[in-house]
C-alpha cells in the first residue's frame, strides 16, 4: 500500500491534466488567468513557462523533491480523525495536518518545489515578496537549505507589524528589504520584487507564494501543493475504504492550500469543494477580504481574476484579522471554480474565526492559525449527514497568532 501510494504521489505532480478545471494551453482557467505582465518581464516568465513541466516531470527532480518532503518537511502529514469535533457536528471529520509541516504551514511544499526548479534553471539567487512574513520565512528556510542568496521584499508597514517573522528571516540568512512606496504593504512589496526581477533576469528566480501571478505560476504552485490531495486519497482509502470524501473545506487567501487539497478531486464532481474567505469585520463593512462575494473581474499580480476594486478600477485595501487571508484578489483558478460553481464559497468574520479557533483548541487540542480557523468557522453554517466524510485542511499552526487570541479574550 505505502509503496504504490508514494509512487502515485510522485507521478501525479507532473501529469497532464485536461479537465475544464485545469489550466489550458494558453494559461487560462475559463475566462481567468493569463499572463498580463510588462514587456520587460516576458523573458523570465517565458523561460519558466517553457521549462517547468519538463523539469518537474524528470525522475531526478521527483526523487529530490519527494525525499526532502519526507525527511525535511516531515511528510506525509497525518490525516487525523477528529472524534470530538465529529461528535459535535454529528458527522465524520478528518483533519489534514499541514500545521505539522516544518515551519508550521503548507507554504513550504511550494517554496521547496520552486527552489529545486530554480536550481535546475541555473539560478543562484532567490527573491520573494511577503505580507505577513509566512511566505518570506518559508522562502528563507529553503534558501538556507540550498545555500542560495535570498532577498525578501516587504512593505515597511508590514515590517513593523510582523517583527518576529522579520527576525526569523534574518536569522535564516535572508535580506529583508522594505518597500516604502504606496501603502507600504503587500502590493508595494510585489511591485519591488517584480522590478528587481526585471533588472536581474538571468541569475534570479522569483518565488511566488500562492496560486496567483502570471501563468505558469498558478499551475506550478498548484502542482507543488497537490501533494496534499495525493496523500489524502490513499489516507482516506486506508481509513474509510473510499478515496473520495463528501466534502473538502479549506480557507482561501490566494488559494494555495485549498488548491492543494482540491487538486486531485477537481474532476470528481461528487466531492463537494468548499472554500472559505475572510469577511473581516463583516461582508458589507468595507473592512473585508471576501473577494468572490464582492470582487469584479480585473488584472491583479499579472493575471485576470476576481478582485475587490472601486468603480474606477482602483484596488481596494483588504482587511482581515489573519494576515495570510488579507489579500484583495484570489487565484484565477478559484475565480473559475466560483464562476463554474464547482466550488462553493463561504466567508467568516474575524469574530467567527476567533471563536472557531478557540473551539478547535479546546475540543481537539489543536491551536490553528487564524487563517485556518476561518475554514472551521464555516462548519457552523453547513449541515451534514451522519455518514458524510468531511476533510478539513489545517493549513497552519496558531503559535504565530497567540497574542491575537489573547488580546481578543480567547485565552481567558
Ligand atoms: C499564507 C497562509 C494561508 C493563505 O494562503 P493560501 O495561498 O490561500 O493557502 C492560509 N493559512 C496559513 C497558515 C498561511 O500561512
Amino acid at each position: 500500500m505505502q509503496t504504490t501510494s508514494t509512487k502515485d504521489t510522485k507521478n501525479s505532480i507532473a501529469a497532464a491534466k485536461n479537465s475544464k478545471y485545469h489550466v489550458n494551453e494558453r494559461g487560462y482557467y475559463g475566462k481567468f488567468g493569463g499572463a498580463y505582465i510588462p514587456e520587460m518581464l516576458y523573458p523570465n516568465v517565458e523561460e519558466l513557462r517553457q521549462n517547468y513541466l519538463e523539469i518537474i516531470g524528470e525522475a531526478a527532480f521527483q526523487e529530490e523533491f519527494h525525499s526532502l518532503l519526507k525527511d525535511y518537511v516531515g511528510r506525509p502529514s497525518p490525516l487525523y480523525f477528529a472524534q470530538r469535533l465529529s461528535e459535535h457536528y454529528h458527522t465524520n471529520i478528518y483533519l489534514k495536518r499541514e500545521d505539522l509541516n516544518h515551519t508550521g504551514a503548507h507554504k513550504v511544499n511550494n517554496t521547496l518545489g520552486q527552489i529545486l526548479l530554480a536550481k535546475r534553471l541555473g539560478k543562484q539567487k532567490i527573491i520573494a515578496e511577503t505580507g505577513a512574513g509566512q511566505h518570506g520565512v518559508a522562502t528563507a528556510t529553503v534558501c538556507a537549505l540550498m545555500g542560495m542568496d535570498c532577498i525578501v521584499y516587504m512593505g515597511a508597514v508590514d515590517i513593523e507589524r510582523q517583527k518576529p517573522n522579520v527576525e526569523r528571516m534574518k536569522l535564516l540568512g535572508a535580506k529583508v528589504v522594505a518597500a516604502t512606496s504606496g501603502s507600504q504593504t503587500l502590493k508595494d512589496a510585489t511591485n519591488e520584487a517584480m522590478r528587481h526581477w526585471i533588472n536581474n533576469p538571468t541569475d534570479t528566480h522569483y518565488i511566488i507564494g500562492s496560486v496567483v501571478g502570471p501563468h505558469p505560476y498558478p499551475d506550478m504552485v498548484a502542482r507543488f501543493q497537490s501533494v496534499i490531495s495525493a496523500e489524502m486519497k490513499w489516507q482516506l482509502k486506508e481509513k474509510t475504504g473510499n478515496e473520495n470524501p463528501d466534502y473538502i473545506l479549506a480557507c482561501v487567501g490566494g488559494g494555495s492550500n485549498a488548491m492543494g487539497a482540491f487538486y486531485h478531486y477537481l474532476e470528481a464532481e461528487n466531492v463537494k469543494l468548499i472554500a472559505v474567505e475572510a469577511a473581516g469585520l463583516g461582508l458589507y463593512s468595507g473592512e473585508t477580504a471576501a473577494t468572490t462575494q464582492l470582487g469584479k473581474s480585473g488584472i491583479l499580480h499579472g493575471s485576470k481574476t476576481l478582485l475587490m476594486q472601486t468603480k474606477d478600477g482602483q484596488v481596494v485595501e483588504p482587511y482581515s484579522i489573519s494576515a495570510g487571508l488579507d489579500y484583495p484578489g484570489i487565484g484565477p483558478v478559484h475565480a473559475h471554480l466560483y464562476d463554474t460553481t464547482r466550488a462553493t464559497f463561504y466567508s467568516a468574520t474575524d469574530e467567527e474565526a476567533l471563536k472557531a479557533g478557540q473551539f478547535l483548541s479546546r475540543l481537539e487540542g489543536i491551536i490553528p492559525a487564524l487563517e485556518t480557523a476561518h475554514a472551521f468557522a464555516a462548519l457552523e453554517k453547513m449541515t451534514f449527514e451522519t455518514n458524510d466524510v468531511v476533510v478539513m485542511t489545517v493549513s497552519g499552526r496558531g503559535d504565530k497568532d497567540l497574542q491575537t487570541y489573547i488580546d481578543r479574550g480567547m485565552a481567558g
